[in-house]
């Protein structure tokens, strides 16, 4: 698919060091390029760094989860055995949570296990897989191991939702799935539950994924819609809101059956121990959620009048993360990564050149990343680097 942006096939140049070939599915896939700053950070350990590139937390969760974990950690048998079998603790617990009964809940490792494994239930070689795009592209790699044919939907703008195009281009391509972010990441781009609403009842044989990872940020849930529409999985998980992301948890919702579906190629073991303590103890503390929730609203409105202010393209989404347009994208990049703030450059996607994506965090924090943002500002106008 050329300047489509998404994995395309690249000839194989060097020699394989192994007779051994890959599945057919698999070798034309390029690997999701999962950049991390995890490294870097931890060569500057001077430095207090901001991690603002993978929309994680950026505080560390309830300090009930650490407690419930060390609690847990006291009983030397409790890592040698393997973890309560489909987490049906942490089940009940969210049962109540959402107010749905427990046999509509599956809970993942991270929510990318939930993605992935709808994608192999559900999807034969060639099905069609409606993707409204530029958005989070791991979820391509789980379709096209499948064999999947992604089929791209764009609005005319990046930064707006298009509902009716969507809804158009729905009903006539028919696809098997349809892969929706709600809000979408990286741009924002938001459809109300109403709109889900109309879109599941326009192709009930489509499977709508609505990928919830926002979703407490930006205060918008299509829960309730699974009483209405069979067609309908929302993931979601504990690594953004709640800060986890290294305990890899999260859960799908959806009808009972589609759940039946799904458990017949799911390890039942696959959610380890930890998290499953971690997010039960997360769940009980949302007065914690709400305060970060919070704080994340007030940097939101503090960075937007200062990008206001300083004359900057930018969007402020209802999720944790603002996407800001530079002239010069990789050189801001860098220099900001100098100050110990690691940003994500988007503008490898396609139509959104020239735009960084940044993680929002406390006010605290947004000050302090304000001041630095500024300096490198003021230098990009003095110098014209490249
Ligand atoms: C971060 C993210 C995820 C991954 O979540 P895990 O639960 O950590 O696997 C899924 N979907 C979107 C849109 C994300 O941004």
């Amino acid at each position: 698919m050329p300047g489509s942006g998404l994995s395309v096939a690249s000839p194989r140049t060097a020699p394989r060091s192994t007779a051994i070939e890959v599945a057919a599915t698999v070798r034309d896939l390029q690997p999701y390029q999962a950049v991390s700053s995890l490294e870097l950070i931890h060569q500057r350990p001077d430095q207090v760094p901001f991690k603002l590139d993978w929309n994680e937390a950026t505080i560390p969760p309830s300090p009930r989860v650490i407690e419930a974990i060390t609690a847990f950690l006291g009983n030397a048998h409790h890592l040698n055995w393997y973890p309560v079998l489909n987490s049906t603790n942490l089940i009940e617990r969210l049962a109540r949570f959402h107010g749905v009964p427990g046999e509509r809940l599956l809970i993942t490792n991270g929510s990318d296990q939930a993605l992935d494994t709808v994608c192999t239930t559900y999807l034969n070689p060639g099905d069609r897989v409606l993707v409204p795009s530029p958005t989070y592209t791991h979820f391509l790699v789980f379709a096209q191991t499948r064999g999947a044919e992604i089929v791209p939907f764009y609005g005319p703008d990046p930064f707006e939702p298009a509902f009716d195009g969507l809804l158009e281009a729905a009903t006539r391509l028919r696809p098997r799935l349809l892969y929706l972010v709600n809000p979408n990441n990286p741009t924002g781009v938001s459809y109300t539950r109403d709109q889900v609403a109309t879109l599941l009842a326009a192709v009930p044989e489509t499977l709508v994924i609505v990928d919830e990872a926002y979703s407490e940020f930006a205060g918008v849930t299509c829960i309730d819609l699974l009483q209405t529409y069979s067609n309908l999985v929302i993931t979601r998980t504990f690594s953004k809101a709640y800060g986890m992301a290294g305990l890899r948890i999260g859960y799908a919702l959806a009808a009972p059956d589609v759940i039946r579906d799904m458990r017949r190629i799911f390890n039942p073991k696959s959610v380890n121990v930890l998290a499953q303590i971690g997010a039960m103890a997360a769940l009980d503390d949302q007065a914690y959620l709400r305060g970060y929730l919070d704080e994340v609203e007030r940097s939101k409105a503090l960075l937007g009048e200062w990008l206001t202010a300083r004359g900057l393209v930018h969007h402020v989404t209802p999720a944790n993360y603002v996407m800001i347009r530079f002239e010069r994208a990789p050189w801001v990049v860098r220099m900001l990564q100098e100050q110990g703030i690691y940003v994500r450059d988007r503008s490898s996607q396609p139509r959104l050149e020239g735009y960084v994506r940044f993680t929002v965090g406390t006010l605290d924090q947004t000050r302090q990343i304000l001041e630095r943002l500024g300096e490198v500002l003021d230098r990009l106008e003095v110098v014209a680097p490249e």
